[in-house]
């Protein structure tokens, strides 16, 4: 199954063709992924389509933005989603190179 899950998180620039300064959305692998949304802070679901391992004190996952939803640019940027004890936290960041080979 390819299903994901999304999170929706504050952009960390703003869309470079409209300027939008809205949350964006990422799309990760972890926990039932399920097409559920997910807010910083939240707690991962499982118990269904499960992907990873549940309860790791730390874990990142590659994010891939949606194209923005106000002018559709798809900008094909990726993030590091970091989760503590199944928490979406707060320290996404941008996937560096060697996170995308490490992580994907
Ligand atoms: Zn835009």
């Amino acid at each position: 199954m390819g299903l994901y899950n999304l999170a929706v998180v504050p952009r960390l620039h703003p869309c470079p063709q409209c300027g939008n300064e809205g949350p964006m959305t990422l799309q990760f692998h972890f926990g039932n992924a399920d097409l559920d949304t997910y807010r910083i802070g939240e707690r991962m679901r499982w118990g269904g389509n499960d992907k990873g391992t549940p309860g790791k004190e730390l874990v990142e996952v590659i994010g891939y933005q949606e194209p923005c939803d106000r002018c559709g640019l798809d900008e094909d940027k990726e993030y590091v989603l970091v989760f503590e004890h199944d928490v979406l936290t707060g320290g996404y960041r941008y996937a560096l190179p060697e996170d995308i080979v490490r992580l994907e």
